[in-house]
């Protein structure tokens, strides 16, 4: 680009950037809804009869709003962008296996022979899966369970336990979320930093989770997304993230709280993108400790970095506290957990 455009396209930036918040985020709308029909496939062994649940219960825990479930769970973390409501419960159906063949499989590889037989039923039973944007095959007995590359499998053969955390996690990755990281911040599990974001879904199950029950079976729940992985499954749209280059630090900037009730018009996190090359980008979100976040410690800001397709948590902050570095200085000026604000500031050093 000659030197002539770019001047003229930070002059762009400065302005934009001396705005009021409000201005520079431009129009307001909610994010358009975004379908995924999922197949819910429920699987007996063929020496193994019991069937879990009533079929009903899995309709109403993924598929159905209002209830509590999964349908709910992945509206509510995607501030309404997500939409299981078209996704289908079928069975239960007996497998042509019998449970002895799970001891031959080695896992975690094992898990997409598991779904590849939940997969060979729903087609002995006329489904036709291709009309699905994923596939959950539930079975009612095993010895590992989660994602495989060809859909999800979950073990659910004790009728007094229901694993929301672990499935809502599993799900996250049918939806295309990898694991999330964290960096010296605690409680961490992996060297690499793996797992160590507990604030997130796909670090479970080392996640601040709270027990509940759904339809009077006991399990854990939550927590919700981070802002890494609600902005992959499009919930940042139209106004609700804040992008930045530069930013003047006496700008405070409103934040209203992922993973809770829609406030429309609301911003919800901002990213800074420096404009020099192979800079990582450093989001700021608020984090209120409620419904799918009640199992937070408390209201916080989180900053994260994201580099090689990963999100890492570098701080939490709480009111009054500061993340400064060579490059950027971000302070939290308040959090009001009755209004579910909080206001920060940010600001750019180079
Ligand atoms: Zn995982």
């Amino acid at each position: 680009m000659p030197v002539r455009s770019n001047r003229k396209l930070w002059a762009t930036l400065l302005l934009f950037v001396s705005f009021p918040v409000a201005a520079a985020i431009g129009p307001v709308t909610e994010a358009p809804v975004r379908k995924l029909r999922l197949a819910i496939i429920l699987c007996k062994f063929r020496d193994k009869q019991l069937e879990t649940r009533p079929a009903h219960f899995y309709k109403n825990y993924y598929t159905r709003l209002g209830t509590g479930g999964m349908a709910d769970y992945w509206r509510d973390v995607t501030l309404g962008t997500i939409d299981l409501g078209t996704s289908e419960v079928h069975g239960w159906f007996t497998m042509s296996h019998e449970s002895s063949e799970v001891a031959r499989l080695v896992f975690p590889g094992g898990r997409n022979t598991l779904v590849q037989w939940g997969r060979d039923t729903a087609a002995a039973h006329g489904i036709d899966l291709g009309k699905y944007d994923g596939v959950i095959v539930v079975q009612n007995w095993g010895v590992d369970h989660g994602a495989a590359g060809n859909g999800v499998v979950i073990v659910d053969q004790n009728p007094q336990l229901l694993e929301s955390t672990f499935i809502a996690h599993e799900m996250g990755h049918l939806f295309g979320l990898p694991h999330s990281f964290g960096e010296n911040v605690s409680p961490c599990i992996s060297a690499s930093g793996e797992y160590c974001d507990a604030w997130d879904i796909m670090s479970a199950m080392n996640a601040f989770y709270y027990p509940s029950t759904f339809q009077g079976v006991s399990g854990t729940f939550g927590p919700g997304l981070n802002v890494f992985a609600l902005r992959t499954l499009g919930g940042l749209r139209n106004g609700r993230l804040l992008s930045i280059q530069r930013h003047d630090f006496s700008d405070p900037i409103e934040l209203s709280p992922l993973n809770q009730p829609v406030q429309s018009g609301s911003l919800y996190a901002v990213e800074i993108r420096p404009a020099y090359h192979g800079a990582s980008i450093l989001t700021i979100e608020y984090r209120h400790k409620a419904d799918w976040d009640r199992g937070l410690p408390s209201d916080a800001v989180l900053i994260h970095e994201e580099k090689n397709l990963r999100s890492y948590l570098k701080r939490v902050l709480l009111a009054g506290d500061r993340y400064s570095t060579t490059a950027v200085n971000i302070e939290v000026v308040s959090i009001d957990p009755v209004s579910q604000k909080a206001t920060v500031r940010i600001g750019t050093n180079y």
